[in-house]
Formats: structure tokens, C-alpha cells, sequence
């Protein structure tokens, strides 16, 4: 029997991405200050980022982390278990517990690495079945396979198709899982109808709303809290860090019992070292900031409404969102790729989201707004949108005639 060479394999995959037009680069960001990045010696003006309230470089946070740096070092030095969990990690895990109004909170170093944890460390047997919502998280699906356990899904946001799944699931133990805000659409689960039927299935219920925390709701507690909703319908949630809080890593939140197993059985919380005391520092002075400013939230409903108004005008149809997350659906990648590439050469910076990220035909530009952003950035993105897509359009007319 040969093997398959494995350059041999790879080479062949790359050639079918450069076919497709699917080849992945990095932008280098030399320097930043709020929305504005310098990419190759170039200053853009940023509608990508994750960072919702401004808080990556809010003075307070990188004070916070500065000092605790200072008198802690750059590292845990350890896992959790042995020697790496400090008292900044714990005023952490009590804070985000006590904001979103979940009993204990356990944190972990990514959002990934927690997503990972949860399905691992719950649903360890065969006929175990996780039900997910199509359109989530990467790591939400990934989890299912290092868990084991059957993965089905259901159509975007259908809780009947959730209900169906269940149904016809094995017997074994079962977990519901959907994002809160969905990351590249910018909508929000029914997190209310797919409580009951988790309810009704006997299924634990697990949100992942890593872009909800901070962002929705008058006080930010995110979508399971905006839905009225606690850990009694909840058991456990995901809230990241990274995002609108501006810093690094993620708390699982839930009953006392379920966290306390987490943190006994996860192996991603075991085997890896933890968050950086200086780190916790910056994400709790974050936490408290989110807490505080609600003017970041109301900044942000004006720009989204502002730029949906924009959008609206020059003829521009968005998906149905009223977060933060503003994506336009192209479908056509090359048209998504050269719609990035004019309005990078216009000065601004948005990413072209394509599959696999997202389904097949689906290819989209992710505009994402901070309350950082100003009102006449937001209206100079809609003119220059509108414009790039004149201009695509054009080409692609003449490249359609003399074809
Ligand atoms: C970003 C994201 C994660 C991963 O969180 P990280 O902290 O970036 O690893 C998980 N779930 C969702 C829905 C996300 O958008």
C-alpha cells in the first residue's frame, strides 16, 4: 500500500484555492489608534474590527494592564490546576458572574479553547447528540467533533428544525447550542422559543454569545439577558473577552455544579496555561468600563442606525441586523474581493468574508461599527461603498462584453 504524499496532497490543495480564488493573506498592522490602522504604510480607516466599544485602547484598560504587569510579570507561568490561577482571575470570574447574573463564571484563555471545553468535558458518550444552529461558531462545530459525540443541525435560527433534531436525536444525554448574535451575519438567535424546546427535550441549553456581551441590551448583559432569560432557562453561556471588551480570552458561565465540573474534566482548561494575571487586569477594568458607559451603547445604535439609513439611500441592501455587525451580501467572491480591494484603495479597511466561513454563495463584506467610529466616518464608508460598487459593476460589464 503507498501513502499519499503529504507535499504532494497540500500542493495539489493550494492549487485548487489559487483556483478558486481562495488564497488566505494577512494584513500587517503596523500601528493603531481607535478605528484607524496603519496597514502597509498606509492609514485606513477600519470597519472590521471586533473591538464594538473602543475599549482596546481606552486608557483605564491599558493602565490596568500596564500596572498589574508591573507587579505581576507577563505570564501565568502555569496552568490553572498547579500554580498559574491568581487572585485577578478570580475578581474576573466574580465580576462577569455578577454582571450577566450567573452563579460562577470560569475562565479560559480563548473563546475557542472554551467552546472546546464545554462540549468535551459533557457530552463524553456515543450516543450523546449536540443540535447547533447551521451558522455557528467554528469552534461550536469543531467542539462536537474532539467531543464524540453526534452532531445534527438545524436551519439558521429555526427553532421547529431544533425541535425535529431533538426529536429524532439518540437517547443519549443532549445539548442545544446556537450563537447569540450570529458572527457574520449580525442577527440574533430566538433564544426564547429555543429555551422551551430545550426545555421540552430535556436538552442543556448553551449560548455562545461572544458577540452579544457588551453590545446588547441597555446594560450590555448581552442577548440571554436581553431575552429576559437567566440560568434557569440558560445553564451555561459563553462571553468572550475579545471583542467588546476589548481584551483577551472568555468565561464560560453557569450553575455552580456545571462549572465546577468544567473545571475539574475540561481538558482545553486543564492542559494549557492561563490568561495572563495583567490580562484579567485589562479585561475587569474593561468589564467595569461596559458596565458604566452606556454612551458607548447609544453611540453605537445611532451609527448602526446611521449607516443602515446611508445604506438604504444609495441603494445598498444590507442583511436584516440591528447590531453592530453590518455585513452586505455579494455572493459572487471575486465581486466581495474587489469591492475590498477599491475601498482599501479609498482608505478604508473591511473585510470580504468568504467561504468557507460562510456557505457557499454567501460571500459578503462584514462591516462592523465601534462607538469610536464618527458619524462622518460612517457616511464617507456609504459613499465609498456605493461608489466601489459602480465601479465593480462597470468592470465587470466590460470584461462581460468583450468576453
Ligand atoms: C470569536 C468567537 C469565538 C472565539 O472566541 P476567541 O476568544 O476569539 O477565541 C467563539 N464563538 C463566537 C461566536 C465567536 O464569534
Amino acid at each position: 500500500m503507498a501513502r499519499p504524499d503529504l507535499h504532494e496532497r497540500l500542493h495539489d490543495q493550494r492549487k485548487l484555492r489559487e483556483a478558486q480564488g481562495r488564497i488566505r493573506t494577512r494584513r500587517t498592522v503596523t500601528r493603531r489608534d481607535g478605528v484607524r490602522l496603519e496597514v502597509d504604510g498606509q492609514w485606513l480607516t477600519g470597519f472590521c474590527s471586533n473591538d464594538y466599544l473602543g475599549l482596546a485602547q481606552q486608557f483605564e484598560v491599558v493602565a490596568a494592564l500596564q500596572d498589574a504587569a508591573a507587579r505581576e510579570g507577563a505570564g501565568a507561568g502555569a496552568s490553572h490546576l498547579v500554580c498559574g490561577h491568581h487572585a485577578l482571575h478570580e475578581t474576573l470570574e466574580r465580576e462577569m458572574a455578577d454582571w450577566l447574573g450567573y452563579p460562577r463564571a470560569l475562565l479560559f484563555g480563548s473563546g475557542f479553547a472554551a467552546n472546546l471545553a464545554v462540549q468535551q468535558a459533557l457530552l463524553s458518550e456515543d450516543n450523546d447528540v449536540c443540535v447547533q444552529d447551521r451558522l455557528n461558531h467554528a469552534s461550536l462545530l469543531d467542539a462536537s467533533r474532539l467531543a464524540g459525540c453526534r452532531l445534527r443541525r438545524y436551519p439558521h435560527l429555526d427553532s421547529e428544525g431544533a425541535m425535529r433534531q431533538l426529536k429524532h436525536a439518540p437517547d443519549g444525554a443532549a445539548m442545544l447550542v446556537t450563537d447569540g448574535v450570529f458572527s457574520m451575519d449580525g442577527d440574533i438567535a430566538p433564544l426564547r422559543s429555543l429555551s422551551l424546546v430545550a426545555r421540552m427535550q430535556q436538552a442543556l441549553f448553551y449560548v455562545d454569545d461572544a458577540h452579544g456581551v457588551g453590545v446588547v441590551g441597555e446594560h450590555g448583559r448581552g442577548c440571554v439577558a436581553d431575552a429576559g432569560l437567566g440560568v434557569n432557562e440558560v445553564p451555561l453561556q459563553l462571553a468572550t473577552l475579545g471583542k467588546a471588551l476589548g481584551s483577551q480570552g472568555a468565561v464560560v458561565l453557569g450553575e455552580a455544579a456545571l462549572i465546577q465540573h468544567l473545571a475539574e474534566t475540561a481538558r482545553p482548561y486543564i492542559y494549557t496555561t492561563a490568561l495572563a494575571p495583567a490580562q484579567a487586569a485589562a479585561a475587569l477594568a474593561a468589564v467595569k468600563l461596559a458596565r458604566r458607559d452606556h454612551w458607548r451603547r447609544q453611540k453605537l445604535t445611532e451609527l448602526v442606525a446611521l449607516f443602515r439609513d446611508g445604506a438604504r439611500r444609495v441603494g445598498l441592501e444590507l442583511m436584516p441586523s440591528d447590531t453592530p455587525i453590518q455585513p452586505l451580501l455579494c455572493g459572487d467572491e471575486s465581486t466581495v474581493m474587489a469591492l475590498s480591494a477599491t475601498l482599501e484603495a479609498s482608505g478604508f479597511l473591511v473585510s470580504a468574508i468568504r467561504p468557507p466561513t460562510v456557505p457557499e454563495g454567501k460571500a459578503r463584506l462584514r462591516v462592523t461599527l465601534s462607538a469610536l467610529h464618527t458619524a462622518g466616518q460612517v457616511d464617507a464608508l456609504v459613499e465609498a461603498i456605493a461608489r466601489a460598487r459602480d465601479l465593480v459593476l462597470y468592470q465587470q460589464s466590460l470584461r462581460t462584453a468583450s468576453a
